[in-house]
């Protein structure tokens, strides 16, 4: 028993002299990566004061973000926040960045003049184009030159859309090459629709030419609309039938849409392009603003030509296609506010 005792004793004693140095050693270590772990913290931990005094962060503190820009907290003030939030191709449609230069500095009742059939002769697409600027000019796909004349007419201040050919309703009127037809295979309608908004560039959308026939086919115009929601493009119905489907089409598509209201020149006599000049005023006088269509005819040119200088007088303002679709087709006012402002 003793001699169990006095080794077991013995054993323990020699165990703790054995194990007790490294015990030691293992404290020593452990403390002294301690130290040296403490004082690496606080070596890297900043002073509360040092950080609250740094002059950026008094900066971008005191810069707020517009409403709506979440991205404006950091961007020095000289950068305007529409073309930081938003990248001017997904912001602004074609038919806005191809609009004519011009502003609304006044809340007169606003007068458009649009011009189409031009193109087939370049003299009287002159002509129409040395008349005072803003007028809208639509020019036929299938006239030659039209990249040289739809310049000229941009450089002089004018604002430009596509005639767009549309079949009618009479067998005797020819639409001219290209025309959208009524009841066409999908695949070669938009053939045709391409086709023809890839003659010129620098337009702002299209209206139809003729096309009492092809404004009055619902799948036709689905596959139209479609096209110019994808190319940003507005469609202005020239109204050739009271049944016309075109413009509650374009809404339902997403197109900025409008129609025209006056025929300038239905019939070719001083009488009829003078009552539709009044009609025109008229109109722009009770609803704020009127849309009148006419042609490159002597008679017409001549009119406007008086006509045109006598508007700011009167109290109207001359305004290109673009500046009363935002007023005339709310839905536009709100996508151009939703997209500037939606990221
Ligand atoms: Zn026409």
């Amino acid at each position: 028993m003793w001699f169990s005792q006095g080794f077991l004793l013995t054993r323990s004693q020699n165990l703790f002299y054995m194990i007790y140095p490294r015990i030691r050693s293992f404290t020593v270590l452990f403390f002294c990566a301690f130290a040296v772990l403490l004082l690496g913290c606080t070596k890297d931990k900043p002073v509360p004061e040092q950080t609250a005094a740094t002059p950026e962060v008094k900066e971008l503190q005191r810069i707020q973000p517009a409403a709506g820009h979440f991205m404006m907290d950091y961007m020095p003030d000289a950068i305007p926040p529409t073309s930081f939030n938003l990248p001017d191709s997904i912001a602004r449609p074609v038919w806005v960045r191809n609009a004519a230069p011009f502003i609304n500095s006044s809340d007169r009742p606003k007068i458009v003049v649009v011009i189409d059939d031009l193109g087939l002769s370049r003299k009287k697409a002159d002509v129409i184009a040395n008349l005072p600027a803003p007028l809208t000019l639509a020019y036929l796909p299938y006239a030659r030159n039209l990249k040289d004349q739809t310049e000229l007419a941009r450089t002089r201040g004018h604002e430009l859309m596509v005639h767009m050919p549309m079949q009618p309703i009479s067998d005797k009127a020819d639409p001219g090459p290209d025309a959208l037809l009524k009841g066409s295979d999908p695949e070669d309608l938009v053939r045709r629709i391409e086709k023809n908004l890839d003659v010129f560039d620098g337009y702002v959308g299209i209206n139809n030419h003729m096309g009492s026939s092809f404004t009055q086919d619902q799948a036709g115009l689905e596959i139209l609309m479609a096209a110019l929601r994808e190319r940003g493009l507005m469609y202005l119905d020239s109204r050739t039938s009271a049944a016309s489907l075109a413009e509650t089409t374009a809404r339902r598509y997403s197109v900025a849409t409008t129609g025209r209201d006056v025929f300038i020149d239905h019939e070719i006599s001083e009488e009829f392009i003078a009552n539709a000049l009044l009609k025109t005023e008229d109109i722009a006088r009770r609803y704020g603003s009127a849309i009148a269509i006419g042609h490159p005819h002597e008679m017409t040119a001549a009119a406007l030509s008086a006509w045109l200088p006598t508007l700011e007088s009167k109290g109207f303002q001359l305004v290109p296609i673009t500046s009363v679709i935002e007023e005339r087709d709310p839905r536009v006012h709100a996508a151009l506010v939703e997209s500037v402002a939606g990221l």
